[in-house]
């Protein structure tokens, strides 16, 4: 090594790795009931991705008409296209109504109806009667619902006396020698110093991976890390293969226009002037679940009808709805509209194309927050110390295809749940008498080469070629031709990061290195991501082959993991899906097609 490093030790019975929506509930509950909780994060807990959500947070509270759990639990089953674990969709439906009456109590200012109850929108792919109406299930503090659960949560996780550490990065997991994951080494970006986190449990809730493409709706912090950490930890990703494109990201700037937009009745146009989704889903029409609706404006464009000088977008109009309702409902969209494509949505349409949003694989846990991982004949090991929640988990509820307002529901239902688990298996105040010096030793090495990297690419350099690849080669369709080129893209992209160069070699302020960390782990969820797109020959929710164009139950109900080794050397394996509910309050929904 080329440096030595003093390291500052701290114990407390868990440690939660990112203060998102997922990370703070997970906080907040473990504080609360008396467990001694640090939460790491590498950005101040309120700038988390999570304050960006708009739309809102599903529930079937059914304070708009009739509503039932099991409507909400079938219409994520085929949201998903039947990959996702049906006794986790049960969990994650039915919890919705409590979790939510939670947040009402904790604070959360969620819009209202007359009579003081919450307001709550139509939202794609969310049904009454098993798809036979439109149900308004989605809560909403206006178009800002993110921001409003953050701030919460946060305040909440601060009266419980929780310990923060703001703009600390988690470098890797601390493991024993057999297997127990019971701490995190991080920097402290600050200060300069590292730190030895030890845990009974470790929680990560470190989000997504959508800077891995060039056109995201995601912060620049949505890099993977938990991912990355939880990869050279030996812990496969699960189903990395889907990743959504969001309908509606801002023509040129990404950003996003929520659904909410859509389900307040905004509609998309061609250059035909066309309400072209009438075509494609003749009963949820703009409001079919997000692959579909990116899928036919795809279609479009390629063939020849999209919109302006490239006809290269389509317009989403908004403003027949009037200013009040947008300056009600929808204020948020309205300034960002004017912001990012200097249109005044309140009297012109507004240029969208779908872009990346959200990563339905993740690290693979059961409906209880507890990481498992496929150990010989077993498909549900768990892996001791470790959870998973949040965005950089796959419970997986989202299946092929999240539907919109289920994420904001995942990170507090399963962030609860993981918090809850822990007070069944942690013993507040135990000792930490676990061995993880081998791993240690690894982490520190990792970040001192990394620091020292004097190699002659710039991580800028790799970042914008592994992005182009991304976009390019894995994107709303993909083709047997086009991601064989991207395997060979990321592989050689892996091969280069060898070769980074980092310029900076201090210990404060360094962002020239947090970004190199970054795109390491950009680079470990990208590769699972191809190769294990290029490995399913099949079309299931976000996942779209030309050469296979239908979704096959025969052979490929299952969910992918992806193992790195390091190199170029990804091996894949399966895991079932879990068809059965938890419980005989919801039927088994068996597979069948597909249409809104
Ligand atoms: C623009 C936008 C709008 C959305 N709107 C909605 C919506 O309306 N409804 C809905 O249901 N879903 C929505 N989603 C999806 C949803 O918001 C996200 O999936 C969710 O917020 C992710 O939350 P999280 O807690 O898992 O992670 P994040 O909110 O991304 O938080 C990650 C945390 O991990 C920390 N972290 C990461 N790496 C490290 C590291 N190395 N060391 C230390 N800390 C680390 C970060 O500091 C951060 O605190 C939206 C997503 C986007 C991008």
């Amino acid at each position: 090594m080329n440096d030595q490093y003093e390291i500052i030790d701290h114990e407390h019975d868990v440690v939660v790795v990112g203060a998102g929506g997922a990370g703070l509930r997970a906080v907040r509950g473990l504080a609360d009931a008396g467990l001694k909780t640090a939460c790491v994060t590498k950005v101040f807990p309120t700038r988390s991705h999570t304050v960006a959500a708009q739309g809102g947070i599903a529930s079937a509270l059914g304070n708009m008409g009739e509503d039932d759990w099991r409507w909400h639990a079938y219409d994520t089953i085929k949201g998903g296209d039947w990959l996702g674990d049906q006794d986790a969709i049960e969990h994650l439906t039915k919890e919705a109504i409590p979790s939510i009456v939670e947040l009402e109590h904790d604070g959360v200012p969620f819009s209202r109806l007359e009579d003081g109850r919450i307001y709550q929108r139509p939202f794609g792919g969310m049904t009454t009667h098993y798809g036979q109406g439109q149900a308004e299930r989605t809560c909403a503090a206006a178009d800002r619902t993110g921001h409003a659960l953050l701030h919460t949560l946060y305040q909440q996780s601060l009266k419980a006396r929780a310990e923060f550490f703001v703009e600390y990065f988690a470098i890797d997991l601390l493991k024993t020698e057999d297997g127990q994951i019971r701490g995190v080494l991080a920097w402290d970006l600050q200060g300069g110093q590292l730190h030895r986190f030890r845990g009974h449990q470790v929680i990560l809730a470190t989000g997504g991976y959508g800077r891995a493409y060039f056109s995201c709706t995601s912060a620049h912090t949505c890099t993977g890390d938990g991912n990355g950490m939880a990869i050279r930890a030996g812990v496969p990703l699960q189903d990395p293969e889907f990743v959504q494109f969001h309908p509606t990201g801002i023509y040129g700037a990404g950003c996003l226009i929520t659904e909410g937009a859509r389900g307040e009745g905004g509609y998309l146009t061609n250059a035909d002037d066309e309400r072209f989704m009438e075509r494609y889903a003749p009963n949820a029409k703009d409001l079919a679940s997000r692959d579909v609706v990116s899928r036919a404006m795809t279609v479009e464009i390629n063939e020849g009808r999209g919109v302006g000088e490239k006809a290269d977008h389509i317009m989403l109009h908004l403003e027949h709805l009037g200013p009040e309702v947008l300056h009600e409902r929808l204020p948020g969209i309205t300034e960002t509209a004017e912001i990012f494509s200097g249109v005044d949505a309140t009297k012109e349409p507004i240029p969208v194309l779908p872009t990346v949003h959200y990563c339905m694989g993740g690290i693979p846990t059961n409906p209880f927050g507890e990481v498992v991982t496929k150990d010989g004949d077993d498909p549900d090991k768990i892996v001791p110390g470790l959870m998973a929640v949040g965005e950089a988990a796959c419970v997986s509820v989202h299946g092929a295809n999240r539907l919109g307002s289920n994420a904001l529901l995942d990170l507090v239902v399963f962030g609860r749940a993981a918090a809850q688990r822990c007070t069944e298996l942690v013993t507040p105040g135990a000792r930490h008498n676990y061995d993880t010096s081998a791993s240690e030793q690894k982490a520190l090495e990792r970040f001192d080469r990394l620091r020292f990297a004097d190699g002659s690419t710039p991580t800028a350099e790799l970042r914008d070629s592994l992005q182009n690849s991304m976009q390019t080669y894995a994107a709303v369709f993909r083709s047997t031709e086009r991601l064989a080129k991207g395997v060979e893209k990321i592989d050689a992209e892996l091969q280069s990061f060898n070769d980074v160069k980092v310029s900076d070699r201090s210990m404060t302020w360094n962002s020239d290195l947090v970004e190199t960390m970054e795109l390491e782990n950009l680079l470990e969820c990208a590769i699972c991501t191809m190769h294990a797109a290029n490995n399913r020959t099949e079309t299931r929710g976000a996942h779209a082959h030309e050469e296979y164009p239908d979704r096959d139950d025969e052979n490929w109900i299952k969910h992918t993991l992806t193992w790195y080794h390091g190199g170029t050397d990804v091996e894949i394996g399966y895991r079932p899906v879990h068809m059965n509910p938890m419980t005989d309050e919801m039927e088994h929904i068996p597979p069948k097609e597909r249409v809104y």
